[in-house]
């Protein structure tokens, strides 16, 4: 990765007759693109300290983005500065000279001889064009190395920037474009709920945000394109922190935290000892729900719902820990429903979902259900 100093020039700043705004704007920018900047410094319109602090810039860092002594008075030594710290002469840019004639044309001005100091640069380096001022900027390779000189006038400098060396920056030394994605994983929401939250976030270009509905549960997909991993990541995270306050407690985890584990930390976290009562359950859910680890789950009692609630009061009070979670599935061939019973501390809650996917997907919604239903009442639990 590229390093990248800053080198403001002129004696007003030293002087403190001017903030230095164009620093806190090149750092700003350059930080947003990706770039690290290791240093700013200021100097006054000295031809021997500038080149003396482009020649230690140099050796610290790739490249030096310099502002300020571009204009056509002796007061205005960058380009000499430059051309001496390399070791270059000073040579005369017709095609410049032509543009900073074109500029005071526009201005009902004629340029005088000083002004031709302009379209002197340092060997080799390459103008840039300064469409709304006449010192136009320049770009001095020295090997890998580049010292990039922009006028002092903050919308010029700003401009010439944005136009031309953000490109040339990204080209060298931001070549690779990163994909990075992040999945926000919901509960206990329904699809188009949640896109009806967040429409306006699916149409954004750059995030991209998705959704991918799964039996009972709903996964929300952030993906950032950008010319480095800080970029992407600056570009994600605004939209994650968006995610939450909309969608709050039905947002469970992202990525790489499966559900299991998001409802056994939980658990875990509010002191609570589950015990899952599967009256008629899948064989393999009750499996799978064992092996999640976040609750004691019994073998299927495979007994009636209301022969096992008058139970379940004895079983809560022989059960060293604090909450019952009877799990019923009723399969009354039309429909399918999943019937949930908790018993915790004094209170009783009931839930019944109804199932209308396909059969081959029921175990996953049993599943995601009975963690959803434990995610949603909880998360509300005072501690
Ligand atoms: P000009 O052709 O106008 O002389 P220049 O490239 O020589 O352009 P300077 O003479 O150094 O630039 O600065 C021109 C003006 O731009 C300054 O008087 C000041 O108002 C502003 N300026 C220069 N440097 C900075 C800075 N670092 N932060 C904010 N404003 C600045
Ligand atoms: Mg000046």
């Amino acid at each position: 990765m590229a390093i990248i100093e800053i080198l403001t020039i002129g004696t007003e700043l030293l002087l403190g007759e001017i903030q230095d705004s164009n620093s806190r704007y090149l750092a700003k920018a350059l930080n947003q693109a990706g770039l690290d900047v290791y240093r700013i410094s200021t100097v006054g319109d000295n031809i021997a300290r500038i080149q003396a602090a482009i020649i230690e810039g140099l050796a610290r860092s790739d490249i030096v983005i310099t502002s300020g002594g571009l204009g056509p008075t002796v007061d205005d030594p960058t380009r000499a500065a430059v051309a001496k710290a390399l070791n270059k002469k000073l040579v005369f840019h017709e095609t410049s000279w032509t543009q900073i004639k074109k500029r005071y044309k526009l201005y009902g001005r004629k340029p005088t001889e000083n002004n031709k100091r302009q379209a002197f640069l340092p060997e080799s380096a390459t103008p840039i064009e300064n469409p709304v001022g006449t010192a136009p900027g320049f770009i001095a390779e020295k090997g890998e190395q580049a010292i990039i000189c922009l006028p002092g006038v903050p919308a010029e400098m700003q401009l010439l920037f944005e136009k031309s060396v953000l490109p040339y920056l990204r080209n060298k030394y931001i070549q690779q474009q990163i994909i990075l994605s992040t999945i926000v994983h919901t509960a206990g929401m329904g699809e188009s709920q949640i896109d009806e939250l967040i429409s306006d976030l699916e149409k954004m270009d750059n995030p991209t945000v998705g959704l991918a509905a799964h039996a009972g549960q709903v996964d929300i997909r952030i993906t950032a394109k950008a010319n480095s991993k800080r970029e992407a990541e600056n570009l994600l995270a605004p939209i994650e922190n968006t995610l939450q306050e909309r969608l709050q407690d039905y947002i469970y985890g992202a990525d790489d935290t499966t559900f299991g584990e998001a409802i056994k930390t939980l658990l875990k976290h509010k002191g609570i000892r589950l015990l899952i009562v599967p009256v008629q359950m899948d064989a393999a859910l009750v499996e799978r729900l064992q092996k999640d680890g976040l609750a004691q789950v019994l073998p299927s009692a495979g007994e009636d719902l209301n022969e096992l609630e008058t139970k379940s009061k004895k079983l809560y009070n022989d059960y060293q820990g604090n909450a019952i979670l009877v799990v019923k599935e009723v399969d009354d061939k039309t429909i399918k429903k999943l019937q949930l019973t908790l018993l915790f501390k004094d209170t009783q809650i009931k839930k019944e979902y109804l199932f209308d996917g396909h059969e081959m997907m029921l175990a996953q919604w049993e599943y995601n259900k009975i963690l959803g239903f434990l995610h949603k009442t909880f998360l509300k639990l005072k501690e």
